[in-house]
């Protein structure tokens, strides 16, 4: 996994995973994300007079929202990457589900993404 800052200088991360998700796992996620904004939706039926306006957003909400979850195919684990700035040992547990990944280094603040090798 290669650490960029956009001029041109760039490290390498060594122990960054790319988990790819199984159908199950992603059907799951969507689910979660579509459910909660369909609860939403029931939720706001009982809004007088703005019910006309948040349960269709809510309920295309879910729809859209779902969807997209539910094709994110892969999980990016990046444990410890060095800064390309100022070479400060940056370490994380976070996991990322969209390209590219964009992380501010703690130390100087400047910009990072990660690029597939
Ligand atoms: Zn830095």
């Amino acid at each position: 996994m290669k650490t960029l800052d956009g001029k041109g200088r760039e490290s390498r991360s060594e122990d960054s995973t790319v988990e790819s998700l199984t159908f199950f796992q992603r059907f799951l996620q969507g689910t979660r994300t579509g459910g909660l904004f369909f609860l939403l939706a029931i939720v706001s039926f009982f809004v007088p007079i703005l019910h006309f306006v948040l349960v269709p957003s809510f309920l295309i909400a879910s729809l859209a929202l779902g969807i997209q979850e539910f094709r994110k195919m892969q999980i990016l684990h990046v444990r410890h990457f060095d800064c390309t700035s100022c070479g400060h040992a940056v370490e994380t547990d976070k996991p990322f589900r969209e390209w590219p990944v964009r992380l501010k280094c703690p130390a100087c603040q400047i910009d990072l993404w990660f690029e597939k090798e």
